[in-house]
């Protein structure tokens, strides 16, 4: 089969083959690693659409190969939508999401209204068009966390309708509700729609 080159904006090697496995296989998704591009992308966006179209623009314009990036945060209603595109740094530039969670946790103390949201954006750069995929996962800020699967928030964000952490889930069970594979389920579509 012939395969189309797509270059994912992120040097995460895990992630990019993740994704490669969610998109359709006439699609060959490079990472940056995969590229030789080396250099970090400055995400300094103040929304999360912004930053995907950074790390997506910074990327066709040094290669002209089409390209995609994505960026995600966690929006807490009484926090007014923070740590959102602060998700990785909310405790400090190390990125450590064990302090991540208690600030958090901290943040929302006596606080009843935990309702909170992950969102991830995709801006994928085709034939030099700009074009923007969401994905959305609604729950709740637990009282502490709770489980050892998944990564960041996961152990304090209870999605709607389940009793359970995403921390307690496995990771079949959390990519069929995530913010990120609703997103990639659309761009997925997207391309397998493209005349
Ligand atoms: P990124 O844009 O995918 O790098 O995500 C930014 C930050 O959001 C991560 O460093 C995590 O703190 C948080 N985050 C993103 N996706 C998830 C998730 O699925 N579960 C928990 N935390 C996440």
């Amino acid at each position: 089969m012939q395969q189309t080159k797509l270059i994912f904006a992120s040097h995460n090697a895990n992630k990019t083959a993740e994704i490669a496995k969610l998109l359709p296989n006439n699609w060959l998704v490079n990472s940056l690693n995969d590229i030789a591009y080396h250099s970090e992308i400055i995400e300094d966006g103040l929304t999360l659409q912004a930053n995907a179209l950074i790390k997506a623009r910074t990327i066709f314009e040094a290669t002209q190969c089409n390209c995609f990036a994505d960026d995600t945060g966690l929006m807490v209603d009484a926090l007014n939508g923070n740590p959102g595109v602060l998700s990785a740094r909310f405790a400090g530039p190390e990125k450590n999401s064990d302090n991540n969670n208690k600030k958090l946790l901290q943040d929302l103390a006596g606080q009843e209204n935990r309702k909170a949201h992950f969102s991830t954006f995709i801006c994928l750069i085709l034939d030099g068009n700009i074009h923007f995929f969401e994905g959305r996962m609604d729950g709740q800020i637990t009282l502490s966390p709770s489980g050892g699967n998944g990564f960041g928030y996961d152990p304090i964000f209870m999605p709607v309708g389940s009793n359970r952490t995403l921390a307690e889930m496995s990771m079949e069970e959390k990519n069929a509700i995530s913010h990120r594979a609703k997103a990639f389920e659309k761009m997925k579509l997207f391309l397998e729609n493209l005349k």
